[in-house]
C-alpha cells in the first residue's frame, strides 16, 4: 500500500503544500502551547488537529518514508509532533474535565480503596501513568525510525564532548525507564507575559468563582492543589478583592518557613502592586513587617494572631511541623465558638483528606494540577558522596541536555554552601569550554537580597542552577525549573524521649517527598529528575511519608507554649496526631524536673548566676550562626574566632561574644570587624529579652556570678546532665547509651578533649558529632542530679 513516488506534478503540489503547512504550523504551535496553560483545543485548533491529521494521513499513504528526502522528512516529524503534541492538550482537556466533576466533593462519597491506591502510585512511576509510558515508547521508536544510525551517531558525539569536561570514572551512570525529549516552552515566551497575564495562567484561576462560593457555604475548606498551582499567592487576593477585608478585617495566612513567609508576601504586594509592609506584610519571629494599613499577613506564627483575622489560611498544612500540628487544634476549638472565622487548610496534594476527617468531614476543593510529565532516572549504584554526585550530575546536564534550569536539594546551609563553591571552581577551570552556569544557594539564613535572585530571569545562553534545602519541595516554586537533582536526604529532627536527647541529623528523606521533588521538573515542560539512589534504595529503604514533626520532637516547647496560652490539659488536647503518650507524660516530667528552660531557671536561683545562663541560652538558640566566614577571609574570620576563645568551653565563647558586643553598644560595626553575623546577634538579643520576661513572670531573681565561671557551668549542668559525655578510647562515650561520638571541629575544646563534657546537640554529618560542648566536672554530676548518677557511679 505504499506507493513510489511517480507522479512529478503531484510530489511539487504536495511540496508546496507541505510548505504552507509548515509555515502555518510555526504560527499555530506557540499558540498551542500557550493555550496548554489552559489545558484543552478551542474549536479552532480541535479543528487544526483535524487538518494536520489528515495531511499526515495523507503524505504517509503518498510516499514511502524511505523515498523522503531528508528535509521532507524532518517536516513530517515535525507534523507528527505536533499532532502529538495537540492530541496530549486534548487528552489532557479531556481529563480536565473529568476532573472538574469530581473536584468538589464532600467526603462521604468515598471512592473506592483502588482508586485511592491507583492515585498513589501514579507520581511513582515518575508522574506518567503507564499509558502514556507506553506512548513515549512508541513514539520515540517511530520517530528515529530509519535514522537509528544518526541518534546512535549523535549519542556518541553527545557523550565524547562531555567526556572533554569529565573524567570517563566520574560520570554517572543514570538509568531510566523512558527516554524523551521534549522541547521546553521558551522563557523568553513567560517572562514577556505581564504580571495579570501570569495570574490568569496559574492553575487556580478558572476556579476562583467556585472557590470564592465554596469558602461562602462552608466554614473549614480544605483546599488541595500541586505546588505551584497559586494557593498561597493566589487564594488570597480573592479573598482581598471580592471584600473579605471590608471595614478593616484581617486575612491571616500562616507559613511554616520564614523565607517562604517573606518571599510570597514581597511576591503578592508586587502583585497588588502596594509596598511591602503597607496593604500586604509579613510577621516572622523577631521580624515584623506590617503596618496599621495591613489587611493581608504572611506569618510563621499563627498561633497568637487567629484570634484577630476574618479569614485563616493554614498554608502548607502537609508538611506537618509542630506549629501547624497545634494550629490545627486550637483553630478547630475557636472556630466552635467564632461561626464567622472561615478556616482554609492549603496543601500540596497528599494526604487531604486526614485533614477532612480532622476538622469533621470538612469538604475538600481540588484544584486540577497541571503536571507535565517527568522522567525519573536512577543510579545503577549507591553514591558515596552525594556533594560531590550532585556536582558533577550538575555540569553533566550542563553540557549534555537542553536549556532549561536546575535544582538541587541539598540539607542545609554549609552543604549548600560547599556545593556552589565547588561548582563555581569548576566552572572557573572549565572556563568558556561551557556556557555560563549561574549558582545561587536558597536557605534559611541566606540574606533576603540574595534570596530574592533565585526568581529571577535566566538570561538566554545561560543556564540557572538553585541550590536549596527542603524550602523548594514545596514553599517556593522557582519557574522554569526542568532539571531536579535529588540525593534522597533531608536534615530532621528526632527526639528520644527515654534519654531526652533531641538532635538534628541527615537522614534519608520519605518517598512522598522525593516524590514532591520530582514533581519541581515537571512544571512549565517535561522535565527530568536525577535521583543519586537506586530503585531499589527508592522501593525498599525510603519511609513511605514523613513522620510529623510532633511525634519527634522535645515538647517541653510545646508544653510550655500551650501552657503560655492557658491551655493545661495536655493529655486530652486535640491533636491530629497526638504525641506518643508516653512521650508527652516524659516530657511533662522532665519539664516539672530537669528539662531546658525551666530546670535551668530553677537552677538559676541555686547558683546565683541567671544573667550569664540568660545569654548563654539565648545563643544558644540562634543556632550555630553567630560566626561568618566569608570564603574571600577564611584567615581573618578564623582568627577573629580564636580571640573569642576563652577556658571552659563554647557556651563561654558565646557568652563572651554576647558580652563584648553589649559592651560596643550592640554595634554593627563591632560585628563587622569582628566577622560575627548582626542578623543572628539581634535575634539572640530578642530572646534574650523574652526569657527574662519569662523569669520575671516566675519571680526568679536576675543576678550575675561576677566573673566565675564555676556556677555557670554548673547551672548548664544541672539543665542537660543526661547529655553528659566522657573521654574514652577513640572519641567520647555518651553516659546514656554508650554511643561513640566526636568533639565538632568548630569547637573550641576540639584540641582540649577534656574527660567530662556536656553537649547542646548531637548532629550527624560525616560521623556523630557533639557541637556546643562545655567541660564539666564528674562530681558536678551527683551533685546536681543525685537520683540519675548515684547508681551509675
Ligand atoms: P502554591 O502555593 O500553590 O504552591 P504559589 O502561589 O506559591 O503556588 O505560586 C504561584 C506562582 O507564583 C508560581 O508560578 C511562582 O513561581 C510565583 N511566585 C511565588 N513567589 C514568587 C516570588 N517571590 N517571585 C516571583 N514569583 C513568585
Ligand atoms: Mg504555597
Amino acid at each position: 500500500n505504499i506507493m513510489e513516488r511517480t507522479d512529478k506534478k503531484g510530489y511539487e503540489e504536495a511540496q508546496k503544500r507541505l510548505k504552507m503547512a509548515e509555515e502555518d504550523h510555526k504560527k499555530i504551535l506557540p499558540e498551542l502551547r500557550k493555550e496548554s496553560r489552559r489545558n484543552y483545543l478551542s474549536k479552532r485548533e480541535a479543528e487544526k488537529l483535524e487538518d494536520l491529521e489528515a495531511e499526515i494521513a495523507d503524505e504517509e499513504y503518498l510516499f514511502s518514508t524511505d523515498a523522503l528526502t531528508e528535509r521532507e522528512r524532518k517536516e513530517l516529524e515535525y507534523k507528527r509532533n505536533l499532532r502529538d503534541l495537540a492530541k496530549d492538550y486534548k487528552k489532557a482537556g479531556a481529563k480536565e474535565k473529568e476532573e472538574r466533576k469530581n473536584r468538589y466533593y464532600m467526603p462521604e462519597e468515598k471512592r473506592s480503596k483502588r482508586d485511592m491506591e491507583l492515585e498513589l502510585e501514579m507520581p511513582m512511576e515518575g508522574g506518567g501513568e503507564q499509558g502514556r509510558w507506553e506512548e513515549e515508547r512508541l513514539k520515540t521508536a517511530s520517530l528515529s525510525f530509519g535514522a537509528k544510525k544518526e541518534r546512535e551517531k549523535g549519542l556518541k558525539a553527545e557523550r565524547e564532548k562531555y567526556q572533554l569536561i569529565l573524567e570517563e570514572d566520574e560520570i554517572i551512570n543514570f538509568v531510566s525507564s523512558a527516554e524523551q525529549e521534549q522541547a521546553a516552552l521558551s522563557q523568553a515566551e513567560v517572562q514577556k507575559q505581564s504580571i495579570q497575564e501570569v495570574r490568569r495562567s496559574l492553575p487556580v484561576f478558572p476556579y476562583r468563582e467556585d472557590l470564592l462560593l465554596a469558602i461562602q457555604q462552608h466554614q473549614i475548606l480544605v483546599i488541595e492543589g500541586e505546588t505551584g498551582s497559586g494557593k498561597t499567592t493566589q487564594i488570597p487576593q480573592f479573598l482581598m478583592e471580592s471584600g473579605y477585608n471590608d471595614g478593616g478585617m484581617k486575612i491571616g495566612c500562616t507559613q511554616p518557613r520564614r523565607v517562604a513567609a517573606m518571599s510570597v508576601a514581597a511576591r503578592v504586594a508586587q502583585e497588588v502592586g502596594v509596598k511591602l509592609g503597607n496593604e500586604v506584610g509579613y510577621s516572622i519571629r523577631f521580624e515584623d513587617c506590617t503596618s496599621e494599613r495591613t489587611v493581608l499577613k504572611y506569618m510563621t506564627d499563627g498561633i497568637g494572631l487567629c484570634l484577630k483575622v476574618v479569614v485563616v489560611i493554614i498554608d502548607e498544612a502537609h508538611e506537618r511541623t509542630l506549629h501547624t500540628d497545634i494550629l490545627f487544634g486550637l483553630i478547630k476549638d475557636i472556630a466552635r465558638f467564632r461561626p464567622d472565622l472561615k478556616v482554609l487548610v492549603a496543601s500540596a496534594t497528599l494526604d487531604t483528606e486526614r485533614f477532612s476527617c480532622f476538622f469533621d468531614d470538612a469538604p475538600v476543593f481540588r484544584i486540577p494540577g497541571r503536571r507535565f510529565p517527568v522522567d525519573i532516572f536512577y543510579t545503577k549504584a549507591p553514591e558515596a558522596d552525594y556533594l560531590e554526585a550532585c556536582v558533577v550530575s550538575v555540569l553533566q546536564i550542563h553540557v549534555t541536555q537542553p536549556p532549561g534550569d536546575c535544582l538541587v536539594f541539598l540539607t542545609g546551609q554549609e552543604e549548600i554552601e560547599t556545593c556552589c563553591e565547588l561548582l563555581q571552581e569548576r566552572c572557573r577551570r572549565l572556563g568558556s569550554k561551557i556556557s555560563e552556569l549561574l549558582v545561587l544557594p536558597i536557605y534559611a539564613n541566606l540574606p533576603s537580597d540574595m534570596q530574592a535572585k533565585i526568581f529571577s530571569p535566566t538570561p538566554p545562553g545561560s543556564r540557572k542552577v538553585v541550590v536549596a534545602t527542603n524550602i523548594a519541595e514545596t514553599s517556593l516554586t522557582i519557574d522554569g525549573i526542568i532539571y531536579v537533582i535529588d540525593p534522597g536526604f533531608c536534615k530532621q529532627k528526632s527526639y528520644n524521649a527515654r534519654t531526652g536527647m533531641e538532635s538534628l541529623i541527615v537522614t534519608p528523606c520519605s518517598r512522598a517527598s522525593a516524590n514532591q521533588r520530582a514533581g519541581r521538573a515537571g512544571r512549565v515542560a517535561a522535565g527530568k529528575c536525577f535521583r543519586l539512589y537506586t530503585a531499589w534504595a527508592f522501593k525498599h529503604e525510603m519511609e513511605e511519608s514523613t513522620v510529623p514533626e510532633i511525634q519527634r520532637t522535645n515538647l517541653g516547647n510545646v508544653v510550655l507554649l500551650l501552657k503560655s496560652l492557658g491551655i493545661n490539659d495536655l493529655i486530652h488536647f486535640d491533636f491530629m496526631d497526638p504525641p506518643p503518650h508516653e512521650t508527652l507524660v516524659l516530657d511533662i516530667k522532665y519539664l516539672l524536673c530537669f528539662s531546658l528552660n525551666i530546670s535551668i531557671f530553677l537552677y538559676l536561683s541555686r547558683y546565683k548566676c541567671s544573667e550569664e545562663v540568660l545569654t548563654i541560652a539565648a545563643m544558644l538558640s540562634v543556632n550555630n550562626s553567630i560566626f561568618y566566614r566569608p570564603k574571600d577571609k577564611v584567615v581573618h574570620a578564623d582568627n577573629a574566632r580564636q580571640n573569642f576563645v576563652v577556658p571552659g568551653g563554647d557556651h563561654m565563647v558565646l557568652l563572651n561574644v554576647y558580652t563584648q558586643w553589649l559592651e560596643s553598644g550592640y554595634s554593627t560595626q563591632w560585628c563587622y570587624e569582628n566577622f560575627i553575623q548582626f542578623r543572628s546577634m539581634k535575634r539572640a538579643r530578642d530572646v534574650r529579652e523574652q526569657l527574662e520576661g519569662l523569669m520575671d513572670r516566675i519571680e526568679v531573681e536576675v543576678c550575675s556570678s561576677g566573673g566565675d565561671i564555676v556556677p555557670i557551668r554548673k547551672a548548664v549542668t544541672a539543665g542537660y546532665f543526661y547529655h553528659t559525655a566522657r573521654l574514652s578510647k577513640g572519641g567520647y562515650k555518651t553516659v546514656k547509651h554508650q554511643q561513640t561520638v566526636y568533639v565538632h571541629p568548630n569547637s573550641s575544646l576540639f584540641e582540649e578533649q577534656p574527660r567530662w563534657l556536656i553537649y547542646h546537640e548531637l548532629v550527624f554529618t560525616t560521623k556523630e558529632f557533639m557541637r556546643q560542648v562545655i567541660e564539666i566536672d564528674s562530681s558536678w554530676l551527683l551533685e546536681v542530679a543525685p537520683h540519675y548518677y548515684k547508681n551509675k557511679e
